[in-house]
């Protein structure tokens, strides 16, 4: 995979001013569902930041299964749990691509998001869940390895925005294929289709979705 030198997420003060909005004011009141102004105010300086560098996380995209924020257990619990991402359906082994240039920071299949990649770029963390193959290692360390995908995803690897890092599976806690999508700034949880929002704004519904 190519490597890219700088990340563009630390470039320029606009997009700095939207990654404190975005980690900082009224996520959780945007989780609650209780403050439309905020959610309001976000979009309109999501929208005038540049997101050309992102890359939409799944190809052949079917549609959203399931929405940041408290939601019913899908086990049919009655209890409420906060869902920390958004599900996105894929036909199982549609490929994952990473959302922006950074590098893989932890790698894991043993928990409820199954195997999954954790990437850092900046002081954004992006986190897929749900995907193909298993961590395996050998004399260089960790790695995700989903041969009849052709990947292998390292701990440390420098990744490109857009690079296929994964497929969508079945592993982990989930019902149907889908990418499980989360989204960190700061260490806060950020509702990804906000993000998604501003990327299809500003790079047209088009280019987004029909990303080769
Ligand atoms: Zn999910």
């Amino acid at each position: 995979m190519k490597q890219i030198k700088t990340s563009p997420m630390h470039s320029g003060s606009a997009f700095r001013r939207l990654m404190l909005l975005a980690g900082i004011s009224g996520l959780s009141a945007i989780a609650l569902g209780s403050s439309q102004n905020s959610v309001k105010a976000l979009e309109s300086r999501t929208q005038a930041m540049s997101w050309q560098g992102a890359s939409f996380p799944v190809e052949n995209f079917q549609g959203y299964t399931s929405p940041f924020g408290y939601r019913r257990s899908p086990d049919g619990g009655y209890n409420q749990e906060f869902h920390r991402g958004l599900d996105m359906a894929a036909p199982e082994g549609s490929y994952i691509r990473s959302w922006w240039a950074g590098k893989v920071v932890e790698i894991s299949d043993d928990s409820a998001c199954g195997t999954s990649v954790v990437i850092q770029s900046g002081e954004w963390v992006h986190i897929y869940c749900h995907m193909q193959g298993r961590v395996e290692r050998d004399g260089s360390g960790r790695y995700i390895s989903d041969r009849r995908g052709g990947l292998q995803v390292r701990e440390n690897q420098a990744i490109a925005a857009g690079a296929r890092i994964g497929r969508v599976g079945m592993t982990g806690r989930t019902t149907g294929p889908h990418l499980h999508w989360g989204l960190k700034y700061t260490g806060q949880w950020v509702d990804p289709a906000l993000v998604l929002r501003a990327m299809y704004t500003e790079q047209g519904s088009q280019s987004v979705s029909s990303r080769p």
